[in-house]
């Protein structure tokens, strides 16, 4: 058997349980978008790490170094908006081959400085295979009470986006298509995705939000980890999933992108009321005690089957 056979998901549940005895009292360990230390009083650590691979997360000739060091920082820092946290700090570590321009280097961490948040330590190796693998690390603080989990989930709660969905993942075929870069928010979309996290401050702070997690693998991937976790089940109504017009009139099929393509690194959450934030909240569902850890989706209230999974690595 290989890694491919248990998948992305059951090589990290299967890590988790063989850590479970070590986990400290009081410390959240793997299954969450980060991790929650305690800091001392009401005050925890949330730390997170996200890898970004040349050739698997990016094409060196198709994003700039700039917004590569942007993106690699702001897909931890969505980690950190997810459990309703601020930034604290960052640690780079970076493997590039020996010939990559001083030039380029510099443009990268421009990229990353841009989320103005202290970079404070990190790696740097040479890379013998001439790829590039990027590691960042993000910490972030929050208030025991503001802290939002996974877990929390409660049937009858209304479900939350808080962007229009697959932007990235159309911007990602106008990259590759190169016929379409006419999709110039797509592509920004892609390259520069902003991490959430003004709205994930205020909705940490907000007690009607019961569960959250960013979307990095698509709302029918990421959505399921907050069922799995809180033990419901949701209905996702695909007539409310929103949509830019530019993703709309784009050649690919829209609805597919905005719930499978993932890395739109906007907010998914759970509130037990109606909310009004001021910033954009689409509501697109609502967590059932039926089909747990499942979605059921629906076109003007009729049951649709779709086959939706969402991005995995294995
Ligand atoms: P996210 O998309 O929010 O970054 P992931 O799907 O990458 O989350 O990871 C889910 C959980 O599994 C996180 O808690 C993460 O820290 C943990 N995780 C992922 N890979 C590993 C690994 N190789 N070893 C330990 N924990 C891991
Ligand atoms: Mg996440």
């Amino acid at each position: 058997m290989n890694v491919k056979d248990i998948g992305e998901f059951g090589l990290i549940d299967a890590t988790s349980k063989f850590f479970e005895d070590l986990v400290p009292e009081g410390c959240l360990g793997i299954g969450d978008d980060c991790a929650v230390i305690p800091a001392g009083g009401d005050k925890f650590m949330v730390i997170t790490t996200d890898m970004l691979v040349e050739d698997v997360h990016f094409l060196r000739d198709k994003i700039s170094a700039q917004d590569l060091g942007y993106k690699s920082a702001a897909v931890n820092l969505s980690d950190v908006a997810a459990m309703g946290a601020v930034p604290h700090s960052l640690f780079l570590s970076v493997s590039f081959p020996a010939n990559l321009s001083k030039e380029w280097y510099a443009e990268f961490v421009r990229g990353i400085k841009e989320h103005q948040v202290p970079l404070l330590g990190g790696d740097t190796t040479n890379s013998k295979t001439g790829k590039i693998t990027i590691n960042i690390v993000a910490v972030g603080c929050v208030d025991k009470n503001n802290i939002k989990l996974r877990k929390g989930a409660r049937v009858g709660d209304c479900i939350y986006v808080t962007s229009a969905l697959g932007d990235s993942a159309g911007g990602l075929q106008a990259i590759l298509n190169s016929k379409e870069k006419h999709l110039s928010n797509l592509v920004a979309q892609h390259s520069r995705p902003r991490p959430h996290l003004a709205e994930g401050a205020k909705l940490g702070k907000s007690s009607l939000v019961s569960a959250m997690i960013d979307i990095s693998d698509g709302l029918a991937s990421d959505l399921r980890h907050i069922l799995k976790a809180s033990n419901v089940g949701a209905v996702i109504e695909l007539s409310s999933i929103p949509i830019s017009e530019e993703l709309k009139i784009s050649p690919w099929d829209a609805e597919k992108l905005a719930l499978t393509g993932g890395e739109d690194y906007c907010l998914l959450f759970t509130a037990s009321e109606q909310v009004d934030f001021d910033f954009p909240c689409y509501k697109v569902g609502y967590i059932t005690e039926r089909n747990i850890g499942n979605i059921e989706w629906q076109t003007n209230g009729q049951v649709v089957e779709l086959d939706y999974i969402g991005y995995r690595h294995f």
